[in-house]
């Protein structure tokens, strides 16, 4: 990255010219009278002062204070003002790309498109030399870090957000920490909402401590069981266990009323695993009709799904306007929100708009007290994005949005007793994710990646890191002895999974990527079919269609490919099929996305050409061929491999007849044992939806498997099948000796070779040379 060292072509006597300048225009003056309202404002001279005798302050304040607009133009106008307007870099980190825009536009805006703002995300980025603010996610910054890059021309680093806790939060603080030693010009300051910072001036050494005083005005509360009875609204209640005597006592006193109706529907919507939307409509409703004069609504809700319901139930609502709010929109996009409206402007918005985002005239706060949030399953070895109740914290901030500019109400689409259950403080996000991507970025730099990870504010615990190291070992990212293999590197580089990841540039390299980016965001996504209790038949005969090459997942990037094809004959000919089909299109939406994202960051690291899409010619010149992309696939999901044992009298499944599905084999049982290097595979199941159990024919006795789940019976949730040559090569040592079955693949010194993985040079010449011949 040269961006770093290029000098501004002007002087400091220059650049401060020009900003006296600036200071003079009446635009800038219009915004800065503003700006001088914010409370950050009023402790510009405090902040400066205390930055000046100290290398890191901590800064808390109110969302809505100018922490994150003013802060950084405090620091940067006072350096050119002081004649270093030359060597003025600072950098903001934000922890999500959508803040990162938008907080950089506004800068931007408020020094009349000066050039001294910038922004880096991930795949985008705005710089020149002029540019002395660089609003960047904290990723970005996290992979400059990583990249060798020491920031010796960066004068500050800003961290903004810092409360959220997230692994990049937590990461940046600590190679931050790390670098303040080094570095001895480098001065930090971190930036939090009023929630628990005293963990981070312990973590500083006794950092000094600003506390901007908010300006909120009062919010009043109001808990489902107060406004129920005053909305119209009963949802029928279906399919939820009418309550206990016990629990009726309990809502009774909790809603202080005897109306049975009432109480039922209480229990109904707080039993409701799912966002009731049609609530959130019959409340906007409420507040519309009984209040004069319009506001802003901002609804708070866990996902883009829910936003895009909430969109279409509110937009019959007359004289108002609904605007979407969510990481995934454009930047246009995002500015709408921001415009005045005449009427009811109507925000419905992830936890985006929790603190990071301000929207001045919101007076109604709708909380649904739901997030999406990443955990942890350690079946899989998978993170996933799962509704959670928020933290009380959360719920604090969510309120806190209706009391911007006047007194504003907060509903809340749960109860009082259901809020004195929520935990208080989010569990940071290090403690709730896979740490094999940590781990592996962190060795990048740092060799001892147990002894670095122990100086984070929260350090994961041992066993988890030695357990994440395991695994990298067995994906062939380090090797062995602890080092980091090539194919290590350039998994650290990509944002992903390292399952995934190897997956990926595997698939590049042998120009069968196409399915394999499909293969790879189906397994990132909800289940592409649909399978609802009533219609398991119909919807397991619909997914049989498509079935392919022994494998769910090739059967599901089958589906999608016909669902792709049909998208240019129209949206209603691609939801026909979709209905017909029981294929999600929310889902079908989600493996679009991210195909595009997964193929944009192996493109930003030079594995594809520049402008390729997931059907380039050149990225496909093997897609056909099936054996190929198993092998790719099994390279990712090793050791995810069970070896089957088929019945004796049963060497082929029963053929699908024309039109009726037989649910063959049932009764006879396959016997999968988890293969795994060394160590004793345990039975395991093949999960009934799979399609393997209408094989045909089995060439192989192996399947890699991409998910197990423990319920009755460790079920492998998905199956491949997969060729003996792509396990040898993509996989490591079997053990198979407890099968019974005396199979051995490959010989002791392929293996030998084969352990730690090779320059990929030499693997691509091992495979080419047997791929036409054995796979
Ligand atoms: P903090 O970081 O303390 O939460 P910000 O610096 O983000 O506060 O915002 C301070 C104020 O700046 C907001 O309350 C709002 O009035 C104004 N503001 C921020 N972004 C925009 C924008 N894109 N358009 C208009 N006003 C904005
Ligand atoms: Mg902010």
């Amino acid at each position: 990255r040269k961006g770093g060292s290029r000098r501004d072509d002007r002087d400091a006597a220059t650049i401060k010219a020009e900003f006296e300048e600036l200071r003079q225009k009446k635009a800038y003056t219009d915004i800065l009278a503003a700006r001088k309202r914010l409370p950050a404002f009023a402790a510009q001279g405090t902040f400066l002062d205390m930055l000046d005798k100290n290398r890191c302050v901590i800064v808390v304040g109110e969302t809505g204070c100018g922490k994150t607009t003013q802060l950084p133009q405090f620091v940067l106008d006072s350096l050119i003002l002081a004649g270093h307007g030359s060597e003025a870099s600072i950098i903001v980190t934000q922890p999500r790309r959508l803040s990162a825009l938008g907080v950089a536009a506004r800068v931007s805006t408020e020094r009349l498109e000066d050039g001294s703002v910038g922004y880096a995300i991930r795949g985008e980025s705005k710089q020149s030399n002029r540019t002395k603010l660089l609003f960047c996610t904290t990723g970005v910054v996290l992979r400059r870090l990583g990249s060798g890059d020491k920031l010796q021309n960066v004068t500050h680093v800003i961290v903004d957000e810092v409360h959220e806790r997230s692994v990049d939060g937590d990461l940046l603080l600590l190679e931050l920490k790390t670098l303040l030693q080094q570095n001895k010009r480098l001065k930090i300051i971190l930036m939090s909402a009023t929630i628990n910072h005293e963990i981070f001036i312990k973590y500083f050494n006794n950092a000094p401590l600003l506390t901007i005083p908010g300006f909120t005005h009062p919010v009043e509360d109001r808990y489902l069981e107060e406004y129920l009875p005053s909305l119209s609204y009963r949802p029928s209640g279906k399919g939820v266990k009418r309550p206990s005597e016990k629990e009726m006592d309990s809502l009774r006193s909790q809603a202080s009323s005897s109306d049975e109706s009432l109480l039922l529907t209480l229990h109904a919507i707080s039993k409701s695993d799912r966002v009731d939307i049609e609530l959130i409509h019959a409340l906007v409703k409420h507040i519309i009709d009984s209040r004069a004069n319009p506001g802003g609504v901002l609804i708070f809700l866990p996902g883009v799904q829910e936003i895009h319901a909430c969109l279409n139930a509110l937009k019959s609502i007359p004289n108002a306007k609904v605007f979407p709010l969510h990481a995934n929109l454009s930047s246009d996009e995002q500015r709408a929100v921001f415009a005045p409206t005449s009427g009811w402007k109507i925000i419905a918005a992830t936890n985006v708009a929790e603190t990071s985002i301000t929207i001045d005239d919101v007076v109604y706060v709708i909380d649904s007290g739901k997030v999406k949030e990443t955990q942890y399953d350690p079946e899989n070895g998978l993170t996933k994005l799962e509704e959670q109740w928020v933290t009380r914290a959360a719920a604090r901030q969510r309120r806190g949005r209706a009391g911007r500019t006047k007194p504003g109400v907060c509903y809340k689409l749960y109860t009082r007793r259901q809020e004195s259950n929520m935990q208080h403080f989010p569990i940071p996000e290090i403690k709730r994710v896979a740490l094999e991507s940590v781990a592996l970025s962190v060795k990048v730099t740092h060799d001892d990646v147990k002894g670095f990870l122990s100086r984070a504010i929260d350090p994961p615990t041992m066993s988890a890191l030695d357990h994440a190291l395991f695994v990298l070992n067995e994906l062939g990212a380090i090797s062995p002895e602890g080092d980091l293999t090539p194919m290590g590197q350039h998994l650290a580089m990509l944002p992903m999974e390292p399952r995934l990841g190897k997956m990926l540039v595997l698939g590049a390299i042998f120009q069968c990527l196409g399915p394999v980016l499909t293969a790879a965001s189906i397994m990132s996504s909800k289940p592409l079919f649909v399978s609802p209790m009533d219609k398991r038949e119909e919807a397991s005969r619909a997914r049989a269609k498509f079935a392919t090459g022994n494998s769910d997942i090739l059967t599901d990037v089958n589906a999608y490919e016909e669902c792709a094809s049909l998208r240019e004959k129209g949206a209603s000919r691609v939801r026909a099929f979709c209905e017909e089909n029981f294929i999600s299109m929310s889902t079908l939406r989600d493996i679009t996305s991210l195909r595009q994202e997964f193929l944009s960051t192996l493109t930003s690291l030079n594995l594809v050409p520049w402008g390729s899409t997931p059907s380039s010619p050149a990225l496909n010149t093997h897609s056909a061929h099936t054996g190929l992309v198993k092998a790719v696939l099994l390279g990712g999901l090793w050791p995810r491999v069970a070896r089957v044992v088929l019945p004796k009298d049963a060497v082929k499944f029963d053929r699908v007849q024309a039109g009726t599905v037989q649910r063959a084999n049932e009764a006879r049982e396959y016997k999968f044992f988890d293969v795994r290097a060394g160590a004793a595979g345990g039975r395991v199941f093949l999960h009934p939806s799979s399609v393997l159990f209408r094989a045909a024919e089995w060439r192989s006795p192996f399947v890699a498997y991409f998910q197990k789940q423990q319920t009755t019976k460790l079920w492998l949730r998905d199956a491949t099948e997969v060729p003996v040559y792509a396990l040898l090569l993509f996989g490591g040592p079997v053990t198979v000796n407890h099968v019974g079955g005396g199979l051995t693949i490959g010989t002791k010194d392929a293996f030998v070779k084969l352990k730690a993985w090779p320059r990929i040079g030499v693997l691509v010449n091992q495979l080419r040379r047997l791929l036409d011949v054995q796979l």
